[in-house]
């Protein structure tokens, strides 16, 4: 199988993987067993908890109740709709993402007085290399092409890059909100740290943050190397501009690190700003 065939079948509260990116992570003989002979695990999205592997045919448990969890029989749809149309890609519904929204005290304000809009989560994203954790980086197709050749266009001219984090659930971002909430933190203390669920970039698929190896993740400092510099001058020709510069009409921090693919202009159009 071809790196890129590997995919994600997305749906409302999992995330179907190939089985045999995880295998080195399952501990249990039973559970390693059962990675080894089924082609998908299923993931729980808000906590990353795996929940069972799926053969094709049958499923096998990996956690107690798994009876009583929600959203398994979407998740078998997901893996057999996004086998059976492969390369096409739709968006999952948004509807419930708002209710979630409002009990957390979140809602359509924060989108106007950002200007930020709602970003639906793909279908089906591709395996796009493993980012600098060694976890899996998932983003759509076209961004997934562009990152890997724009990896290898830097390697060649002695820049390393490394993936700090693709595309992200909107589950993984309402599960950071609702612990930090059980903490006992304010909505407004975690939006000064975290972006609101839903409205980042990264739940798109063509968003991702690029690091290099020796600087920290996601600091500002990341402008003052080579990598940064490689970046500004050559991103572009692969499709990715920043997406938050210094001085952004969404009042986003300035974010150096983060950097979302387009599609190309049509022919004969100006180039959009970077
Ligand atoms: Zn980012």
């Amino acid at each position: 199988m071809h790196a890129l065939d590997w995919h994600l079948a997305n749906s409302t509260h999992v995330e179907a993987l190939p089985a045999r990116l995880l295998r080195p992570r399952a501990r249990a003989n039973a559970d390693a067993r059962a990675l080894a002979q089924a082609a998908w695990c299923l993931r729980r999205k808000s906590d990353g908890r795996f929940l069972a592997t799926y053969d094709g045919r049958r499923l096998h448990a990996l956690c107690h109740g798994l009876a009583r969890e929600p959203g398994i029989g979407e998740a078998i749809a997901a893996i057999e709709a996004s086998c059976a149309t492969a390369g096409a890609t739709g968006s999952l519904p948004l509807a419930g993402l708002e209710e979630r929204l409002a009990s957390l005290g979140l809602d359509a304000a924060y989108g106007k007085s950002t200007g930020l809009v709602l970003v639906p989560e793909p279908s089906r994203l591709e395996f796009a290399g493993y980012d600098r954790y060694r976890r899996p980086l998932w983003l759509l197709e076209p961004a997934a092409r562009a990152w890997r050749r724009m990896q290898r266009a830097a390697l060649a001219d002695g820049v390393a890059l490394d993936a700090i984090s693709g595309y992200r659930s909107h589950d993984y971002q309402l599960g950071i909100f609702e612990r930090k909430l059980a903490r006992g933190q304010t909505v407004q203390q975690i939006l000064a740290v975290n972006a609101a669920p839903g409205y980042s970039e990264h739940h798109g698929g063509l968003a991702m943050d690029i690091g290099t190896p020796g600087e920290p993740p996601a600091e500002e400092s990341f402008e003052t190397t080579p990598a940064f510099a490689w970046l500004r001058g050559q991103a572009g020709r692969f499709g990715f501009r920043m997406s938050y510069p210094r001085d952004n009409p969404h009042g986003i921090s300035y974010e150096p690190w983060h950097w979302c693919w387009q599609p190309p202009a049509p022919a004969g159009a100006s180039p959009a700003s970077v």
